[in-house]
């Protein structure tokens, strides 16, 4: 057993096996249709599973997002829904949440992670500015760009080796971005764009250590620092269980004192927050809150609903609260460390160590045969839905997309195939079976082919790109 698995881990700090938090009160029922059905679907999919319809999926790990199971209490608060167009109750309850468990000072709620993104890219960048940040997300670094900005990526380089086990791979290498301020000059950077746990790198986290450091090199040069606070709650386990000093700290305490170090945040309240749908934006500067706040009329909605009805606002409030009691963030992060364990034991090549909402799968380590340009990754989600109906997503070259000077392939260092776990969803049996799939992809591994791509999308070309078997 490796250092990795959390009931060892539980052990060695006297505690426990862990298990879920509430008990199930109603089923979605599930099944695995006919591999020629499998086939099929796949054909008709391009050979993406983005492209794939939900009823033909049997075990769906495509993304965290959205995809939480509500709580009671949660489904109840949608009863209570204030629809009033202007000043919904539920407005102020989530903006309350948000002030207890995040402390910051001004909300401006969105109808997603991208929205609340866009405000933030159009009201701070200039274009020619440069955003530097712990590795790019997809839809952060497209808004940064719409918005005239470059981003330049200043993570650690252990963060590039899916085999480092860095305790802390999400973290911003200090000299990198010294480095960057002195080239490009203070006044050219209009915020450090932070994301706490770093989904690219494969959910890793952040250490308070670093997130102090960096504040403090950026109060020298009077620059902001903005979290992209999507999964900042599960980075605060891994902080709970990794950094020294914070053993006994509870996750709300540890979120709070990580979000005092910037000075506002984004939020995909789809992942952490428990919800199906949601956003917000949070600051602390009165300026940048003005500028969001009179934004959002033109792109999301009222300022006290952005996008959302009020019950789904009332609902994100109960979620915040669920989100950050230390039982659920260790059984959900507790989770993606069984599987990861499980296909550890059995040498798959997988980043290490693991991260908080996914495990992802090293498809260069699955396929050293196939080339960068013959989609390693697609081609390893694609394998995986066939033999058993379970659907990942591509995390490699077509996710990066073209450089935008070049119009060439951005060949990312990490090719990877990310298996993503919905929260308080699915049960232990199902991640064995998941791991079972996993393992006999792998054992076929040297009679796969890559694949060609057949159409492509000008933006965010991952979603629906088509691809074919090549001859
Ligand atoms: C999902 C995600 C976003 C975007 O949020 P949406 O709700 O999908 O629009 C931004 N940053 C990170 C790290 C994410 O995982």
């Amino acid at each position: 057993m490796t250092a990795n698995n959390p009931q060892t881990m539980g052990q060695q700090f006297g505690r426990r096996s862990w298990a879920e938090p509430w008990k199930i009160k109603m089923v979605e029922p599930i099944h695995m249709i006919s591999r020629d059905e499998r086939k099929s679907a796949l054909d008709e999919a391009g050979f993406n599973t983005f492209l794939l319809r939900s009823k033909d999926v049997y075990i769906d790990l495509l993304t965290d997002s959205g995809t939480s199971a509500m709580s009671d209490r949660q489904w109840a608060g949608i009863m209570m829904g204030d629809e009033a167009y202007a000043g919904s109750r539920n407005f102020y309850r989530l903006e309350e949440a948000i002030q207890t468990y995040y402390g910051y000072r001004h909300i401006v709620p969105t109808h997603q992670g991208r929205g609340a993104e866009h405000l933030i890219s159009k009201a701070l960048i200039k274009p020619g500015q440069t955003i530097p940040g712990n590795m790019y997300f997809t839809t952060t670094r497209l808004h940064q760009e719409l918005a005239g900005g470059t981003f330049v990526d200043v993570i650690i380089d252990e963060a590039h080796d899916p085999a480092s086990p860095h305790p802390f791979k999400g973290n911003v290498d200090l000299d990198k971005l010294q480095a960057l301020i002195d080239k490009v000059g203070a006044q050219n950077i209009p915020y450090v764009s932070l994301a706490g746990t770093v989904n690219m790198a494969g959910g890793q986290p952040v250490s308070m250590a670093n997130v102090r450091a960096l504040r403090e090199l950026c109060n020298k040069h009077g620059i902001r620092v903005y979290l992209d606070a999507t999964r900042m709650v599960e980075n605060s386990y891994f902080i709970q269980e990794r950094e020294e000093g914070y053993a006994d700290k509870p996750i709300a305490a540890i979120l709070k004192e990580f979000c005092s170090y910037t000075d506002g945040a984004w939020m995909s309240a789809k992942k952490d927050n428990l919800v199906n749908i949601g956003g917000w934006l949070a600051v602390n500067h009165e300026d940048v809150f003005d500028l969001a706040r009179n934004m959002v009329v033109v792109y999301e909605g009222l300022h006290t609903y952005g996008g959302m009805a009020g019950r789904d606002m009332e609902a994100l409030a109960i979620g915040i609260e669920e989100s950050v009691e230390d039982d659920h963030v260790r059984a959900r992060v507790g989770q993606v460390l069984y599987l990861g364990e499980l296909l550890t034991d059995w040498e798959i090549p997988i980043v290490q160590p693991v991260g908080g909402h996914a495990i992802f799968l090293d498809a260069k380590g699955f396929y050293p045969h196939i080339p960068q340009n013959q989609f390693p990754s697609q081609t390893l989600a694609a394998a995986l839905y066939l033999d058993s109906g379970v659907r990942s997503m591509e995390r490699g070259v077509v996710s990066a997309g073209r450089d935008p000077k070049t119009g060439d392939h951005r060949y990312p260092a990490l090719e990877l195939t990310r298996l993503t776990i919905p929260r308080r969803v699915y049960t232990q049996a199902h991640m064995d079976v998941v791991a079972e799939s996993v393992k006999a992809v792998y054992d076929a591994r040297e009679q796969t082919r890559g694949l060609k791509m057949v159409y492509e999308p000008q933006y965010l070309r991952f979603f629906q790109a088509r691809f074919a078997e090549l001859d």
